[in-house]
């Protein structure tokens, strides 16, 4: 877990292919069936546009849908952008409970907020196809505000059971790579 802009989403696809895990990033799949224009979409961009959160119930229920898609088709999955509610961190161990299995570990990448205001604007900027809420300073900064009243929370339930670990989220992409990955290496 991580603020929006720390880096989480290109850290979380070299993962995923070391370890062979299936990414899912919950803000891929809401832009995806914006898209497509599913109904689902059309009722999340009201929120992504704010820079809010989907409601947990939709949020909740899409992943359990992705979930079932893949369950015994791959080794694990690196979640990227999910729990960002403690709600969300209750519904995942009710659902990895049923498919007995469990979270082993939660990294958290640490940057300061106006280093990342910058990153998402030149992010929004270099990108010939840029997401709207990577363009507009108030948005980053509101998806900040929620990030520090929903979000950090959800450390504190990792924290309980011994499975959270927070890393400087500064540096070379390799660098942080090199952190997280040794991070992995030890509950393999
Ligand atoms: P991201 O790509 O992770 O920055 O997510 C982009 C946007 O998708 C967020 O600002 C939210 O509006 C929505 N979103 C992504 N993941 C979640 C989640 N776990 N719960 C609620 N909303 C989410």
């Amino acid at each position: 877990m991580a603020l929006p802009g720390s880096g989480k989403g290109t850290q979380a696809v070299k993962l995923a292919e070391t370890f062979n895990l299936l990414h899912i990033s919950t803000g891929d799949l809401f832009r995806s069936e914006l898209k497509n224009e599913t109904p689902l979409g059309i009722e999340a961009k009201k929120y992504m546009d704010k820079g809010e959160l989907v409601p947990d119930e939709v949020t909740i229920g899409m992943l359990s849908n992705k979930l079932d898609e893949y369950a015994g088709k791959v080794e694990g999955f690196i979640f990227d952008g999910y729990p960002r509610t403690q709600l969300q961190a209750e519904a995942l161990d009710k659902l990895l409970d049923l498919k007995k299995t469990s979270i082993s570990l939660v990294l958290a990448l640490e940057v300061a907020e106006d280093e990342i205001v910058h990153r998402i604007l030149e992010r929004g900027k270099a990108s010939a196809n840029p997401r709207p809420d990577d363009l507009d300073e108030n948005i980053i900064r509101n998806r900040f505000k929620i990030y520090l009243k929903e979000t950090a929370q959800v450390a504190d339930h990792y924290k309980k059971i011994d499975k959270f670990v927070a890393l400087n989220g500064v540096g070379t992409i390799d660098e942080i790579f090199d952190a997280l990955k040794a991070e992995i290496e030890k509950v393999k």
